[in-house]
């Protein structure tokens, strides 16, 4: 068993394509084991393809990201100088596709999946919508738990991403899952952790806090131990000490530490109840 596991990490995007292999070589001897989130077909494949060489501790998620539904802004880190055109299309979730990826490795999960109404239009927003319901029957049907990413528009108050995500759970899920870089408030958390759903910190709780962004501490407080994950979001958002960084998935001992000591909780106990809720959710 590892000592930790990064439930969520892109070491398949185009920021690792020159030391890919070092950093996860790197992950993997400091016993920590790594799940590669997929954010469109390209991204789940190379996920995929990934866990293939790696005799353990290297896991794949498949899915489309919700701002990959529509044109959506280019991430370099993401995809590279190619893919423009592709991105800028927007993808349909072609279920059979993703069925089939499935087959071909280690795949624990689907998503990275959700809604994101950071800038994001109405039409959109619908597209999201009907590509994440088609995400959780591909989830119900292979039984695999779903990679959730949500996100809010601090400066639309007026919906909740959070709350549409756990309706949409309770009509159509049947499986459980994880809200990866959780920062909703105390009552989204009580409604995952109601419904099965597990909720993951990431980066910024070890930044000085903005509690107008999302009051960290009471939340992580509040959250019972066996329902806590943690995750890094690799390459983005490095947590203190190596803000602003390149991130990888051993700074998520940073981010672990930091629940431990919000929790007021001795740091190994948080450490091995974190890794025992990722194995026993993902399966591993
Ligand atoms: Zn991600």
């Amino acid at each position: 068993m590892p000592k930790y596991i990064d439930i969520h990490s892109h070491i398949n995007f185009k920021a690792f394509d020159e030391d890919r292999n070092t950093v996860l070589h790197r992950t993997l001897n400091d016993d920590i084991w790594v799940i590669n989130v997929g954010t469109q077909i390209d991204t789940s494949k190379k996920a995929v393809e990934m866990t293939n060489e790696f005799k353990e501790g290297v896991f794949a998620t498949i899915g489309l990201h919700p701002i990959h539904t529509s044109a959506s802004h280019h991430d370099k880190n993401e995809l590279g100088d190619e893919g423009k055109e592709f991105t800028s299309r927007g993808e349909i979730f072609d279920k059979e596709k993703y069925r089939e990826l499935i087959k071909q490795g280690k795949v624990v999960g689907i998503g990275e999946c959700g809604l994101d109404y950071f800038h994001m239009d109405e039409e959109s927003i619908e597209k999201q919508r009907k590509a994440f319901i088609e995400q959780i029957e591909l989830a119900n049907e292979s039984n695999l738990p779903l990679m959730l990413h949500i996100r809010n528009n601090p400066k639309d108050k007026t919906r909740n991403a959070y709350f549409d995500v756990y309706e949409l759970l309770k009509k159509y899920s049947k499986v459980k899952g994880v809200s990866h870089f959780f920062a909703g408030s105390i009552e989204d958390m009580k409604r995952f952790i109601e419904i099965g759903i597990l909720v993951s910190f990431a980066g910024p709780i070890t930044f000085p806090p903005k509690i107008e962004i999302c009051d960290y501490e009471s939340v992580i407080r509040e959250t019972p131990l066996d329902m806590i994950l943690a995750d890094t979001d690799s390459p983005y958002v490095a947590p203190v000490p190596h803000r602003g960084k390149r991130n990888e998935p051993v700074y998520v001992k940073e981010i672990v530490k930091k629940i431990a000591e919000i929790k007021g909780l001795p740091e190994l106990d948080v450490v091995e109840a974190i890794v025992l809720n990722a194995k026993k959710l993902f399966d591993i």
